[in-house]
């Protein structure tokens, strides 16, 4: 890309932004880096340049894509940080050391090495949410190239993609990301599985054409009568999450009911329940399928309504219901809501509570001495099955699937959960290792000075409440 598409492309969005520090980046990093290659053995500013591309895709502000056109700097080339300061200034030098500091310890293969790698990742995003994105951009494209490396280290890299980098590009709602780097991942991993599901899923791309399509035109013949202002997008899932699932409910691909599916995109809130009312009049719902996450956003702040029912030829297909505004989110997640902060500040409410809820996620993972322990911890936290239960008050917490009363105490106050004694779910005692549902409304009994109990550790699966209780015992002397 030539300069001056890349700062065409970022003025799109931020017509009233002084660019010439970002012409600089541009100049700077393409001589910084002018006698490297990469694997592929292009240029190196080629992988600087997609990093920023992929930055300005997410529509971020300025010290973040000059930082993405010069993360690898410090790390390669004999350029310092009071270099870059006097250069760039104190924000976006911050930047790029922060993603520095976390390239510094990749290429060692212990775990341990790794978690701690992962712990240093998390502590400078605590700070400063957009080195994690800067190093998500990275990881695309280093993804994306991973075919000019050696097999071994494919394997590597697309296992820690998998496991951690896809899990947190979901957390912060960047559902296209996230995708992507799943089937890259997948690819890498488990070629073989993922040649035989791609041409499955073409081939029932292509046989269903025709029945879809149909479908999708009954869908918009009964929708245009209302007058309601919509766009219909027939699409498959991706190829990951189909063969998750495969793996989950132990089918196999001809038995995935829901590869294919249709999702309409409207205005308001209220369209979305109108439109809803039109498809379920229609088309047949299939019990159980019905999810609201417009009235119970998902914790990445994705909204949506589910619901599948069966179309005219007795096929299931799946609905998914939204509005523009909910659609951005689902592709941008947390970026979509960072580009306002440049903007229009009110809309930021939501980033807000987005990263104050990173934020504390790390100060308990802090606490977790061994590396392993906190590797298992974020793997847990990361887990997308989450249960939404309310106290009696109507506050909602959101907890990973399997969470017990103990991490609700915990969600909802530490001295309640150091206090509990005993919960009730729906108006009913449970006892303290009972798996929550979400809608269930639990209301926690407690007892000045009764204090956490050790086993009380094997029943938790929360990260906070773990991390509380040992803290806890720890002081007392009861664990090392
Ligand atoms: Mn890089």
């Amino acid at each position: 890309m030539e300069r001056q598409e890349l700062l065409d492309r970022f003025l799109a969005y931020s017509p009233h932004v002084d660019v010439a520090m970002l012409a600089k980046a541009y100049d700077y990093s393409v001589k910084a880096h002018a006698d490297q290659a990469r694997a592929s053995g292009e240029h190196y500013f080629v992988h600087c340049e997609a990093v920023s591309a992929s930055l300005i895709d997410w529509k971020m502000d300025l010290p973040t894509v000059c930082a993405g056109l010069l993360h690898d700097v410090l790390e390669d080339t004999p350029v310092t940080a009071e270099e870059m300061r006097r250069e760039f200034g104190d924000e976006v030098t911050k930047l790029v050391l922060g993603v520095t500091k976390l390239d510094r310890l990749q290429f060692s293969s212990t775990s341990a090495a790794q978690a701690e790698n992962w712990r240093k990742m998390l502590l400078a995003t605590a700070q400063d949410i957009r080195v994690i994105v800067i190093k998500l951009a990275d990881r695309l494209h280093n993804m994306r190239t991973l075919n000019y490396l050696s097999r071994e280290r494919q394997k590597r890299i697309a296992r820690e993609t998998l496991s951690l980098y896809a899990p947190l590009a979901h957390r912060l709602g960047m559902f296209e990301l996230k995708s992507e780097l799943e089937d890259l991942g997948f690819q890498y991993l488990y070629p073989e599985e993922f040649e035989d599901l791609s041409a499955k899923v073409n081939a029932l791309v292509k046989a269903r054409e025709a029945t879809l399509s149909k479908f999708k035109d009954a869908v918009e013949k009964a929708v245009e009568k209302t007058g309601i202002a919509h766009r219909i997008l027939a699409r498959s899932k991706s190829l990951y999450s189909i063969y998750q699932k495969m793996l989950r409910q132990n089918k196999p691909f001809e038995e995935i009911q829901d590869a294919l599916g249709v999702r309409i995109i409207t205005d308001t809130v209220a369209d979305c329940y109108a439109l809803l009312g039109v498809v379920h009049t229609q088309f047949k719902p299939v019990a159980g399928t019905f999810t609201d996450y417009i009235s119970l956003p998902k914790m990445n702040l994705y909204q949506s309504l589910h619901t599948t029912v069966m179309g005219p030829a007795g096929e299931l297909v799946e609905i998914q219901i939204r509005t523009e505004e909910m659609h951005r989110t689902s592709e941008y997640g947390i970026a979509a809501h960072w580009r306002y902060k440049t903007g229009e500040e009110s809309r930021d409410l939501h980033l807000e509570e987005k990263l104050n809820w990173l934020r504390q996620w790390i100060e308990w993972l802090q606490d977790l001495k061994s590396p392993r322990e906190f590797l298992d911890s974020l793997k847990t936290d990361l887990e997308l099955n989450q249960v939404f239960v309310f106290t009696p008050g109507g506050d909602v917490k959101v907890l990973p699937g399997g969470a017990t009363p103990l991490d609700f105490a915990f969600a909802v106050h530490t001295e309640i959960g150091q206090a509990c004694v005993g919960a009730q779910v729906n108006n009913k005692m449970v006892k303290l290792d009972y798996k929550l549902k979400s809608g269930d409304i639990c209301k926690i009994l407690t007892k000045k000075g009764s204090e956490p109990k050790k086993d009380w550790l094997n029943m938790v699966r929360t990260a906070r409440a773990r991390s509380k209780i040992r803290h806890f015992l720890r002081e007392k002397g009861i664990v090392a």
